[in-house]
C-alpha cells in the first residue's frame, strides 16, 4: 500500500487458501449469495479454487459475468455456475436453490449479499430498513430452510451455512440502525442453524472490521479530502482508529476464512462467530 493511492487488491491465485478436504469436489455445490462483487465473488472464486461447483447467486448479472471471467483467468479447478436472482423476491429465491441443488449434492450455503445506509435513526426511511432486512437476514432464513432439507438429503448429509456478519454483530456505530441490525439478527441465525442442525449441518458467521472492496477503497479519497488528512491516515487512524492491526483485510483474506469454516477443520465450529476484526472490539484505549 501506497502513502498516496489506496487501492482494492486484484485476487491472485496464490492467495487462495487450499484445504485437502475430502467434500471439496465438483459432485458437491456451495450457494453463494452476493457473488458479482467484493467478498462475495472472492468467495465465489476460492471456492471454486478448492473443486467445489459453486452456485453463484446474485442481482448483479454483468458483475456475475466479470466473476465468471476472473474464474477463467485464475483457471480455478471448479466451476461457478451464475445465478442471477433478486434476494428480495421469494420466488427468485427458490428458483436459485433449485437451479444450485440441479447442480450436485448442495451441501454448503454461503450467505454473504448485503448493502449499507447511512442515516440517523429519526430519518431512517423504512422502506430501505425493509429492504435491508430482506437481503441480510430474511434472505439468508429463507435460503436456510430451503436448502437444509436439500443437505440433509444429499450426499452423506452434512453441510454447513456459512453467514457473513460484521464487528457491527458485535457492537455498533452511529447511523447505521439497519445494518446494525440486521448483522446482530443474522448472529441469531446462525446459532438457531446450530441449535436445529444436530450436529450434522453446522453454521457459523464471519465478522470483520473493513474490508477493502473497490466500495470502501472508492470512498478513501473523498473522505481523505474532506478532513485534510492523508489516504494513509484515513485508512489508519478513521476506518481502522480502533483497531490494532492497521491493514485493510483483503477480500480474499475474508473468502479463506469461508474456505476454514466450511471445511473438516472446522467440524467443532458450530453456532460460533470467527471475529477477525484486527481487535476493534476486544481492546479499548
Ligand atoms: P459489495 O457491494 O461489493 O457486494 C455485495 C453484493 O450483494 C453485490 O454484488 C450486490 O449486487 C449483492 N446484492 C445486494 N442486494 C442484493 C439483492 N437484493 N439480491 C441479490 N444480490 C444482492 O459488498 P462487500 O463489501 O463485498 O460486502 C459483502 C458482505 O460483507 C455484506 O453483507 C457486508 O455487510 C459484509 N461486510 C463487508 C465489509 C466491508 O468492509 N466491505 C465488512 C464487514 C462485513
Amino acid at each position: 500500500m501506497s502513502d498516496t493511492t489506496v487501492e482494492a487488491p486484484e485476487l491472485t491465485a496464490e492467495e487462495i487458501h487450499h484445504v485437502d478436504d475430502p467434500s471439496f469436489q465438483p459432485e458437491t455445490v456451495a450457494l453463494v449469495t452476493g457473488a458479482a462483487s467484493g467478498i462475495g465473488r472472492a468467495t465465489a472464486l476460492a471456492l471454486a479454487a478448492n473443486g467445489l461447483t459453486v452456485a453463484g447467486v446474485d442481482v448483479d448479472e454483468e458483475g456475475l459475468a466479470e466473476t465468471l471471467a476472473k474464474a477463467e483467468e485464475l483457471a480455478v479447478a471448479g466451476r461457478i455456475e451464475p445465478v442471477p436472482a433478486d434476494l428480495t423476491d421469494d420466488a427468485q429465491i427458490e428458483a436459485a436453490v433449485e437451479t444450485a441443488a440441479d447442480l450436485g449434492a448442495l451441501s454448503y450455503v454461503a450467505n454473504i449479499a448485503g448493502f449499507q445506509h447511512i442515516d440517523p435513526i429519526e430519518e431512517f426511511p423504512m422502506a430501505t430498513y425493509d429492504r435491508m432486512h430482506a437481503v441480510m437476514v430474511r434472505a439468508p432464513l429463507y435460503l436456510s430452510k430451503l436448502t437444509l432439507p436439500a443437505i440433509r438429503e444429499s450426499g452423506d448429509g452434512t453441510g454447513c451455512i456459512g453467514n457473513m456478519a460484521s464487528v457491527h454483530g458485535h457492537y455498533v456505530t452511529a447511523e447505521k440502525v439497519g445494518y446494525n441490525v440486521s448483522k446482530f439478527a443474522l448472529r441469531g441465525l446462525t446459532q438457531s442453524i446450530a441449535a436445529e442442525g444436530d450436529g450434522e449441518v453446522r453454521s457459523f458467521s464471519v465478522s470483520t472490521g473493513y474490508v477493502a472492496t473497490s466500495l470502501v477503497v472508492d470512498q478513501i479519497p473523498d473522505t481523505a479530502r474532506s478532513r485534510g488528512l492523508s489516504e494513509r491516515e484515513v485508512v489508519e487512524d478513521v476506518m481502522l482508529g480502533q483497531a490494532r492491526t492497521k491493514e485493510l483485510m483483503a477480500p480474499v483474506d475474508v473468502a479463506n476464512l469461508f474456505v476454514l469454516g466450511f471445511s473438516e477443520l472446522a467440524t467443532h465450529l458450530n453456532g460460533g462467530d470467527l471475529l477477525f476484526d484486527g481487535g476493534i472490539t476486544s481492546t479499548y484505549e
